[in-house]
């Protein structure tokens, strides 16, 4: 069967674009085709440390081989092993570890401003989704929210943009800007006291009167997921504004120092 014109026509003009304008693999410099994603080639891409089965069905974080030998049931981390229902953030979801060209992925994407990266990542998280979230109990998707005046300087927020590329994956939800940041934080990465982290995030966000009320089952998106405190001070704000629960969704999951959900 013949393609399409306006097909053959996109493929022709990247193809001539990629001849002038040559592009190259973030990750080991080789020259790119036209079909890969645009930073990365197929070979390094596939080398994103997807998290497979099992997990943990609180954290998110995979169990060691050792610990999860012949099981593709997913159970709780022994961290999570004792966390009570009273916690704001019933699951947490990563697609891949926060580990090689994934945390090089999310470094363009967050702090060079490689906005397009949202394509990729955004495919990771529908392909993680559709095997592993129960994607129609979500009525909306709502990003982790950046201080207006961060979001001026990137241009965009990068949660936003993964939850517009995710929601496709969610037959029922819409994406639902429903909260939004009352003070600039610093990023939670730098700070290494934990108590130091808390206060740096506590009271931070508020409902988006602009947006409409959270409702149903929410799917806070974010970036990268490390101690868990600010999509728990996130997810605090969306239940007593009477969403009925908080999962969490990111592309990437920290996985080196772990540590219980936040409560
Ligand atoms: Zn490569
Ligand atoms: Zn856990």
């Amino acid at each position: 069967m013949s393609q399409p014109r306006s097909d053959l026509w996109h493929e022709w003009s990247l193809a001539a674009k990629n001849l002038f304008f040559p592009i190259f693999c973030q990750e080991c410099g080789r020259r790119l085709l036209t079909d890969e994603n645009g930073y990365f080639c197929a070979t390094c891409w596939e080398l994103a440390p997807r998290i497979q089965r099992p997990f943990c069905t609180v954290c998110g974080r995979p169990h060691r081989a050792a610990v999860g030998l012949g099981t593709r049931s997913n159970f709780r981390c022994g961290q999570c092993f004792t966390v009570g229902e009273d916690r704001p953030v019933r699951r947490t979801y990563g697609a891949a570890r926060y580990e090689g060209v994934m945390e090089d992925a999310i470094k363009l994407f967050k702090f060079h401003g490689k906005q397009r990266l949202a394509g990729p990542l955004g495919e990771l998280m529908r392909e993680f989704a559709a095997q592993e979230l129960e994607c129609e109990r979500y009525s909306m998707l709502t990003p982790v929210p950046l201080h207006a005046v961060r979001e001026r300087e990137r241009g965009y927020n990068q949660a936003r943009l993964l939850a517009e590329a995710a929601v496709p994956a969610f037959p029922n939800a819409e994406v639902v800007c429903a909260l939004r940041r009352t003070r600039p934080t610093r990023v939670q990465s730098t700070i290494h006291d934990p108590r130091e982290r808390r206060r740096n995030i506590e009271g931070a966000f508020e409902i988006n009167p602009s947006a409409p009320s959270p409702s149903g089952h929410v799917l806070l998106i974010d970036d990268v997921v490390t101690t868990g405190f600010t999509v728990a001070e996130n997810a605090r704000v969306l239940l007593e504004a009477g969403a009925e629960t908080v999962d969490v969704f990111a592309p990437a999951l920290a996985v080196l120092r772990h540590q219980p959900p936040a409560r």
